[in-house]
């Protein structure tokens, strides 16, 4: 339902947090963040409002510079803890928002391929077929592509992989996404109210579109994987 990122120079969990706080007025039945941190991926997700998720950082804080954070509004899957996102496979962290409309069939392939859901939603073959197709030799890039053109369905998607803790990759086929420039920071959200604390320059991503931020920047790829531009807009909404 909410998507937020920040690919950084300072820590990003408790900023992740007071972004989905924005989010809220969309309505939600779970949250999770997952931040990488000294070469390894962790996160915290709670059922119910942001408040339990709160509760979970402040006893087991999450340290590290680069993150994603959701808010869920269960489709497939019931509001639990374990269906919330960030789905973890393999070093592999996904939140999505929308839906895989062809998941079962993936899950099914991924499945007799020996991969080991354990979850009930949709999303989580998003992470296990990115884990198959690194495991299987491609690059994160390629892998991130060949995943897109898997998927069916409506999704905004924020990806981090646990040796690439200097990145964040997002994809957007239907519901919306926006890339935030800051000063030596990049910040994804699905809206751009969730980034108004942190930047007012924002870039949509339009359907198809896919991208990869650093800190430094951002790279705009369409669906066959060449570079686009989009134009760089003043966000109007309100901080
Ligand atoms: N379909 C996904 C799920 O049920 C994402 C729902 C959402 O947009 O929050 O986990």
């Amino acid at each position: 339902c909410g998507i937020v990122g920040i690919v950084g120079n300072q820590p990003v969990s408790e900023r992740l947090v007071d972004a989905l706080k924005r989010l809220e007025y969309r309505g939600y039945d779970s949250a999770g963040v997952a931040t990488i941190h000294d070469g390894v991926l962790a996160r915290r997700r709670a059922e119910g409002k942001l408040v339990n998720l709160e509760t979970k950082l402040r006893a087991e804080p999450l340290a590290g510079k680069t993150g994603i954070a959701h808010t869920r509004w269960a489709t497939h899957g019931a509001p639990t803890e374990n269906n919330a996102h960030p789905h973890f496979t393999d070093g592999v962290a996904v939140v999505h928002n929308g839906i895989i409309e062809n998941f079962s069939e993936l899950k099914d392939e991924l499945a007799h391929a020996g991969a080991t859901f354990s979850t009930q939603t949709d999303t989580e073959v998003v992470a296990q077929l990115l884990a198959k197709l690194v495991r299987d030799g491609m690059s994160q890039k390629d892998a991130m592509q060949a995943m897109l053109r898997r998927v069916t369905g409506a999704y905004a998607l924020a990806v981090i992989f646990q040796d690439a803790p200097g990145t964040i990759m997002a994809a957007r086929s239907g519901p919306p996404l926006a890339v935030g420039f800051g000063k030596g920071e990049m910040f994804l959200g699905s809206d751009a109210i969730a980034l108004s604390p942190f930047t007012n320059e924002i870039t949509y991503l339009i359907d198809g579109d896919w991208a990869v931020l650093t800190a430094d920047g951002v790279e705009i790829l369409d669906h066959d994987g060449k570079q686009v531009a989009r134009p760089r807009q003043v966000s109007v909404a309100a901080a």
